[in-house]
């Protein structure tokens, strides 16, 4: 009976994920007002998470996020009920969002394929799916850029990153992936995407890994990123 629910959720959302309004339309998950409540990231606030996560480490060549990710607010319900509640419709949509809200910056980025973070396989299971996938599936639809699930396997679970000092972070990711198919990799621009990046440390590896594979050029797309200064030790998200 759950997984009939389940489908016709899929279809066909009845309520607003997040104050359970009953929705006129039923392609989105969640209603106006609380669409309305979501934030966009502006240029300059990106820049800065590019700067701040990225930069000097040389590995990603450019990063793009649509919206600020608030706790208790709006998104937080639409994520959690995409990664945790088999609302993978969600995120298609928001995969689709994501690509024609950038759709300049990734035209401008030339990308060869776009790979979800992978899930390590054990939480995979637990989970049944990888959200990225569906944001993923997403962005493809709205790019015309292929997803690849086969290049990059990741080997370590890793621990609750935000209970980590930053330190301990980078040794917890170490070889968290491993590549599968190199040949695959070699001089390609590649765009690799998640729900929400956090610490952008997860991203770091997995970039670290497919360049020394021969990868060209690394680009990184969330849907959200959360503010600065509660991007560490207090989100329950990952990365
Ligand atoms: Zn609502």
């Amino acid at each position: 009976m759950k997984i009939i629910l389940s489908i016709f959720d899929f279809i066909s959302p009845r309520f607003c994920v997040s104050c359970n309004a009953t929705l006129i339309t039923h392609k989105y998950f969640i209603c106006n007002e609380c669409y309305s409540k979501i934030s966009i990231l502006q240029d300059h606030e990106i820049k800065s998470e590019f700067n701040r996560k990225f930069k000097k480490d040389n590995l990603v060549d450019d990063y793009s996020s649509l919206f600020l990710f608030e706790e208790k607010g709006p998104l937080q319900d639409l994520i959690h009920n995409l990664k945790y509640k088999q609302k993978f419709k969600i995120g298609i949509l928001l995969g689709e969002k994501l690509g024609e809200g950038k759709k300049n910056i990734i035209t401008n980025w030339n990308v060869d394929f776009i790979i979800p973070i992978p899930l390590f396989h054990l939480k995979k299971i637990e989970r049944g799916y990888n959200q990225a996938m569906y944001i993923a599936k997403g962005l493809s639809k709205a790019s015309q850029i292929n997803v690849k699930t086969n290049i990059v396997k990741r080997v370590k679970n890793t621990l609750s990153q935000t209970k980590l000092s930053n330190d301990e972070r980078k040794g917890n990711m170490l070889r968290a992936f491993r590549v599968k198919n190199s040949k695959s990799i070699k001089g390609k621009n590649i765009i690799v995407i998640d729900d929400v990046i956090t610490t952008g440390t997860t991203v770091l590896e997995l970039a670290k890994i497919l360049k020394e594979n021969g990868a060209n050029k690394i680009f990184c797309l969330s849907i959200a990123t959360p503010p600065f200064l509660h991007s560490i030790g207090s989100s329950n998200t990952k990365n």
